[in-house]
């Protein structure tokens, strides 16, 4: 099988008639043509998009990514999905990859072509890249400011934020000035001296036994990584907290990590070029859990 399968479906909305996955739904290869050129030339990055992993032929977490999605599409006025036609592709998609191994499926469900009928929706399943060097050795980060106040989200609504929208070029723009500097990731904090999230993932931070990560007000992205981990933390009798950070918190952090579906949980070894104590075998701990089938 080819590294990288794309499997195409539209348009898996609730308005729009149920598509017959068994006739439409069909895998095609990476280096093919798929999408129209009216859908990419004009979309704008007008979407809205999930990443799942896929470990040994098992979707994780996929009700709470279908449950995001639908969210996003709700805060980006897209047609609502139609989660039973997702929950079928996701499968059919997953029933098509090998039953070992790692993998990103990615749901992509972008307002179509403009002035079209319909949104578009497609799938793409790839290998994920080996992740074991930052999961079990850590990685450097810095601190870079979002340009956005805390409360960004109540008072510009039309930023779209807490949505996971197409336009990610902001956060890939922030991962290259990360590298710039020498770190691997990058940490966006407001502008208001608040911790926000990673460019693509959520962070989580351990002073003593309580685990804390920002208030999902509305300016970063509920993770679905970092929900399932206060839940396995919580049953182990954990304490967890939602609550506005102050950056200088990351300083007295007896641990850090950034976690998102894919790369699972990564400690962080040093921000801003000081050192941060990690914690190997609680990180490894972390992703032997998140590695467990999860629904
Ligand atoms: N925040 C941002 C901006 C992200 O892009 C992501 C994931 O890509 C996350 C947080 C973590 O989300 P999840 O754990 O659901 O992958």
């Amino acid at each position: 099988m080819p590294e990288t399968v794309t499997f195409l479906i539209a348009p898996l909305t609730a308005d729009a008639p149920a598509v017959d996955l068994d006739s439409t739904f069909h895998a095609v290869d990476a280096s093919e043509p798929a999408l129209r050129v009216g859908e990419l030339s004009t979309q704008r990055g007008d979407g809205i998009f999930e990443t799942l992993a896929v470990v040994d032929g098992h979707a994780q977490e996929a009700e709470a990514h279908l449950e995001r999605l639908r969210n996003s599409a709700q805060i980006c006025e897209l047609p609502e999905p139609n989660l039973a036609q997702w929950r079928a592709a996701i499968a059919a998609a997953v029933s098509q990859l090998p039953a070992s191994g790692e993998f990103a499926l990615k749901l992509v469900l972008s307002r179509g072509v403009e002035h079209g009928p319909a949104p578009t929706a497609w799938l793409a399943a790839s290998r994920a890249a080996d992740r074991t060097a930052e999961r079990e050795h850590g990685i450097r980060i810095v601190s870079l400011d979002r340009g956005l106040a805390h409360d960004a989200a109540a008072k510009a609504p039309w930023l779209l934020l807490g949505a996971k929208t197409l336009s990610y070029a902001t956060n890939m723009a922030a991962i290259r000035e990360a590298k710039r500097r020498g770190a691997d990731d990058a940490l966006f904090v407001s502008s208001d001296g608040y911790v926000m999230e990673g460019p693509t993932s959520s962070v989580i931070l351990r002073h003593g036994d309580v685990y804390s990560t920002p208030e999902p007000s509305g300016a970063i992205l509920r993770g679905t990584t970092q929900q399932s981990l206060f839940e396995f933390l919580e049953r182990d009798g954990h304490a967890t907290e939602y609550r506005d950070i102050p950056v200088a918190e990351l300083a007295t952090a007896d641990a850090i990590w950034l976690v998102s579906s894919v790369r699972l949980a990564a400690g962080v070894t040093a921000l801003d070029g000081t050192a941060v104590p990690f914690d190997a075998a609680e990180t490894r701990r972390f992703n032997d859990y998140l590695l467990s089938p999860r629904d």
